[in-house]
């Protein structure tokens, strides 16, 4: 059996350079077919010094422009733009594709490669956030299998092995509470991004690890749940678990209840996606079962944390609401980091933009893509109008 070859979108990233990892620790079943990134050209000819890739592509063509050639391999070609990961990710040479761009500029990969017909393991939640029903109708029509990497909707597919829809009543995710887990509002006003950026559990890059302290990454994982696996919203519930070892709960119409364990380490879902559906040992870390002594959970505050209930609201209205909640979400995100915003406005002005919007039930690609650069340009304007937060 010839290795799997693989095709890596957002290499020089979190999930990127855990892929990297596992295929690393694997190399008679894994095998890099070709890298992209955005900008960090040293890293990526790192990369390909490493593995030896076909394909290196650069999305950012100021990046492409300095990167020195001498660094890379002669036997990887080195390309520039979204023509590029479209060429890498539909070539013949690729098994599979693991999409792990952050943010809505993932949709462009994992749409190519599904319409190619090729497996997509799909770090990018962001995907089914803005295009849940168009993505999973084009991976049926095509044939394309998608795995999940998202940590609890890996749990929720290991745990459906063998099941149907049919058969489930609900799911619960599990969310760690980010650094936050216990403050309420009023302590919420003035953390800097500094104390956000500090996650209890996971390493995660920048902008899901600002979602995870807001919960908006928990109302984004309602969300892919939905269309992931076709529940409806009412079937999807969410619990806090600080500890991180529960991944996901899936209850049955007969009242059973199965769960997946494992320490926090995200080489376990990837290397799942990539060997699909054999089980191997990898680099993954295992439960110490002489440390392990309880695990908690709670009930999440759904006031203090506003962005959980908008994750709820758009898993039941569909239509346009994904996009428009992703792109307001994603530019005030970058807004916060840069100083800009308050942290308790990330959740407000999602709200406000989402509230705004011209709401459609079944929107097309194109559609999506204008609603997106839409509510990019509404939390300009949020900001600009809002009133001044009164210090409490
Ligand atoms: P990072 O910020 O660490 O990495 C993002 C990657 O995407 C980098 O390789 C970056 O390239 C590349 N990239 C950024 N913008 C663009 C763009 N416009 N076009 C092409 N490539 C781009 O993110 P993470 O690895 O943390 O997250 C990736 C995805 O996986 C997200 O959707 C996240 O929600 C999801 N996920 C992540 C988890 C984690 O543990 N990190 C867990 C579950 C899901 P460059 O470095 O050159 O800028
Ligand atoms: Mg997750």
């Amino acid at each position: 059996q010839r290795p799997r070859r693989v095709a890596l979108l957002g290499s020089t990233g979190s999930i990127g350079t855990s892929t990297l990892d596992v295929v690393r620790h694997l190399p008679d079943r894994l095998d890099i077919a070709g890298l992209a990134a955005h900008s960090k050209w040293e890293q990526l000819a790192a990369q390909c010094r490493e593995f030896k890739p076909r394909f290196a592509v650069l999305c950012d063509p100021v990046a492409f422009k300095q990167a020195d050639r001498t660094l890379f391999p002669k036997e990887t070609e080195l390309l520039c733009g979204e023509d590029a990961v479209a060429r890498l990710v539909t070539d013949a040479g690729t098994d599979i594709v693991v999409s792990a761009v952050v943010g809505a500029a993932g949709l462009a990969g994992t749409w190519a490669a599904l319409e190619a017909g090729k497996t997509v393991a799909l770090a990018n939640k962001e995907t089914l956030v803005v295009a849940g029903p168009l993505v999973t109708e084009l991976a049926a029509e095509r044939g394309a299998k998608l795995l999940p990497v998202d940590s609890e909707h890996s749990a929720i597919f290991q745990a459906l092995t063998g099941h149907t829809p049919a058969d489930v009543t609900r799911v619960v995710l599990t969310a760690s509470g980010g650094p936050f887990r216990g403050k309420r509002a009023a302590d919420l006003e003035a953390v800097t991004p500094a104390q956000a950026l500090k996650h209890p559990t996971w390493q995660m890059g920048p902008k899901i690890t600002i979602d995870s302290a807001t919960l908006m990454n928990k109302a984004l994982e309602v969300i892919e749940a939905r269309w992931l696996f076709g529940l409806a919203a009412e079937q999807i519930d969410v619990i806090v678990h600080p500890e991180s070892i529960v991944h996901s709960f899936v209850e049955f119409a007969d009242g059973s209840v199965l769960a997946q364990l494992s320490p926090p380490d995200m080489r376990l879902p990837i290397q799942l996606a990539l060997l699909h559906p054999e089980r191997v040992g990898g680099p993954a870390k295992r439960l110490d079962w002489q440390k392990l002594t309880a695990l908690h959970f709670e009930q999440p505050d759904r006031e203090t944390f506003a962005a959980l209930e908008l994750g709820f609201e758009v898993a039941r209205s569909g239509g346009t609401c994904g996009a428009v909640l992703n792109a307001a979400n994603e530019a005030a995100v970058g807004r916060f980091l840069n100083g800009e915003f308050a942290f308790l406005d990330i959740a407000r002005c999602c709200r406000a933009v989402l509230s705004s919007h011209d709401y459609e039930t079944r929107p097309t690609l194109e559609r999506l893509k204008t609603l997106d650069a839409w509510a990019r340009q509404e939390v300009a304007r949020w900001t600009r109008t809002r009133t001044p937060v009164a210090p409490s």
